[in-house]
């Protein structure tokens, strides 16, 4: 008989691990709290003046070197990913350094057409279903959204909903978040993924009514004094036409620590105000234009202390149950994507 697996959460892990699973024959239910799978490989349409622009305001490249992997060749192959062909830039110590060529791999629309190529309309995706319980009864596994224990805000005109039985189930969303899934099921799981720190980010969105002058499109932050971690100018990248200069702003985690508990309203001016007074520094001139739109968007769960110990998951194979995820893999792309395998192989 076909062993049947619950994944809770559809964003790469929960992706990645599906595809493996299903080339081996499972069947796959995968479930996600949001509009669309993805998760931190998102972005967002804004619809401006009759224009559609795009921000991506999560995972936005991916380094050249992984371009041997299967799903990246594939993925260049199939023309998913391009070279990022803007200037880049680093920021060192705040010395401004400008790299000759790019060692980034881009999307050549936008990066969640990569989500395609792991997902399967074989396979079972229930979205904007929040797990908030896993039930085991008699070998089985059952996972539940439960109102009684959502916020009021999020229980909409739902009704309980309990999915199952499933042989298996793997949870890959962020740590804090599958803590209370595992308090019942598996303590010691649960004690292992409070422990680990997650740091927030701030971004912001903007489209300016002029072109940016800064010396480039792309720039990393590394132990520099200004509050940010990546800038990136989104109409650099393959076939974006934007009548308008279109920048994604990532903040530092110190920066968006520190301010975590601003409304996005406050955020968003005053990561505007950064970046004007960042574009002075660099340019020595008057920061003149005006933001036609200006958003921000807050990470709560970014990023997470790279952990080192092997394996990058957790599996009981008494219970069937696995956790895994970029807290546990490293937050490349592809070391998702190799934990996934190595997850997969487990069982
Ligand atoms: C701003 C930013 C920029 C980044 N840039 C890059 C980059 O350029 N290159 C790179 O390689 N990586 C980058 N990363 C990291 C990369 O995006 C992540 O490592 C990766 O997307 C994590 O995937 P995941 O599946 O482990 O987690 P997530 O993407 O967080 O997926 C978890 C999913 O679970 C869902 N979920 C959560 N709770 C529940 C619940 N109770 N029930 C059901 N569903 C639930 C969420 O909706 C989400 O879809 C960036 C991350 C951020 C935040």
């Amino acid at each position: 008989m076909v062993s049947s697996v619950a994944i809770v959460g559809a964003g790469i892990s929960g992706l990645s691990l599906a595809r493996e699973l299903k080339t081996r024959g499972y069947q796959i239910t995968l479930f996600d709290k949001g509009r669309s799978m993805g998760g931190r490989l998102a972005n967002r349409r804004v619809q401006f003046n009759g224009e559609a622009y795009l921000f991506e305001h999560g995972m936005t490249l991916l380094p050249k070197q992984f371009k041997n992997y299967e799903i990246i060749r594939y993925s260049i192959q199939n023309g998913t990913f391009v070279d990022f062909k803007g200037q880049v830039a680093y920021m060192r110590k705040d010395q401004l350094v400008l790299m000759d060529s790019s060692d980034d791999l881009t999307s050549a629309h936008k990066m969640t057409d990569v989500l395609k190529v792991f997902y399967d309309p074989s396979m079972t995706l229930h979205t904007e279903v929040q797990i908030n319980q896993l039930i085991y009864k008699d070998d089985k596994w059952y996972v539940a959204s439960m109102l009684d224990l959502l916020p009021q805000a999020e229980q909409k005109d739902q009704e309980d909903l309990i999915f199952g039985p499933f042989d298996s189930v793997f949870i890959t969303i962020p740590p804090k978040q599958q803590a209370p899934l595992l308090f019942n099921t598996h303590p010691e799981y649960a004690k292992f993924v409070l422990s680990i720190k997650a740091s927030p980010m701030w971004v912001g969105m903007l489209i300016f009514d002029q072109k940016i002058d800064l010396p480039f499109d792309h720039c990393r932050f590394e132990n520099s004094s200004f509050p940010f971690r990546m800038m990136i100018r989104e109409n650099a990248k393959p076939n974006r036409s934007f009548s308008k200069d279109t920048w994604t702003i990532q903040m530092s985690f110190d920066w968006s620590c520190q301010n975590l508990e601003k409304t996005q309203d406050v955020a968003i001016l005053e990561i505007l105000e950064a970046f004007k007074a960042y574009y002075e520094h660099i340019t020595q001139k008057t920061f003149q234009a005006q933001a036609l739109y200006a958003q921000a968007h807050r990470w709560r769960y970014a990023h997470f202390d790279e952990h080192e110990v092997y394996p990058h998951f957790r599996y009981d194979p008494e219970l069937k149950l696995g956790i895994c995820g970029d807290f546990l893999s490293g937050s490349h792309f592809i070391d998702i994507v190799l934990s996934s395998a190595l997850l997969a192989q487990e069982l």
